[in-house]
């Protein structure tokens, strides 16, 4: 099958709309597609579900898995709060016969990419302007003002990546970033 052994890396500020479009293609696309679902040290957000966004582990757990060299990559992305892709997350999805999808940050992203070059499709998404970025971070009301700052903080440094990535969208008209996403990863699967 034309998705089997392959990877395609969504990343992104966080607030420019990824975790949406990847939700999408999930959702509401025929695509054979399966969520990585990466381990997190910190606590669960709002409406989220171990086992489902995140396996979400304590701090002591997580850095067992990285000493028993249990991830493909990982990385401390804010002081104490450990994100990474388990090796057996990807292998999960490859058995089933589909495309691993993930949801992470730019570093994270060019790590996987970096590490399988044939098999992977980089996409990056924009927002419009840091103006926007800043209202959606605010909109969704579930962190504290120095989350959001560093959230900011960080936002900055990865819009410096983007052209590191295969593709951008900017994520300006939800609707037609989503098309552009469906259309991308459809001609990446040969579908
Ligand atoms: P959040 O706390 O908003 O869910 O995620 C914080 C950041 O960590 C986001 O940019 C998210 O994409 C990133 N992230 C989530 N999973 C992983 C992962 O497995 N590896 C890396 N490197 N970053 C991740």
């Amino acid at each position: 099958m034309a998705a089997n052994g392959k990877l395609i890396v969504f990343s992104a500020p966080s607030g420019s709309g990824k975790t949406t479009i990847v939700k999408h293609l999930l959702q509401n696309t025929n695509l054979p597609l399966e969520f990585s679902i990466s381990a997190a040290s910190r606590e669960p957000r709002g409406e989220e579900v171990n086992g489902k966004d995140y396996y979400f582990l304590s701090i002591e757990e997580f850095k067992k898995k990285i000493a028993n060299n249990e991830f493909i990559e990982q990385e401390e992305v804010y002081a104490n709060n450990f994100y990474g892709t388990l090796k057996s997350e990807v292998e999960r999805i490859w058995a089933l016969g589909k495309a691993v999808i993930f949801d992470i940050d730019v570093v994270g992203g060019l790590n996987i990419e970096k590490q399988f070059p044939k098999e992977t499709l980089s996409i990056f998404v924009q927002p419009p302007n840091k103006e926007e970025l800043e209202k959606r971070l605010r909109g969704r009301g579930t962190e504290t003002e120095e989350k959001i700052q560093m959230r900011l903080a960080k936002a900055d440094q990865e819009l410096g990546y983007a052209a590191d990535f295969d593709a951008i969208i900017t994520n300006d008209n939800l609707e037609i970033a989503k098309q552009e996403a469906y259309q991308l990863v459809s001609k990446f699967l040969k579908l």
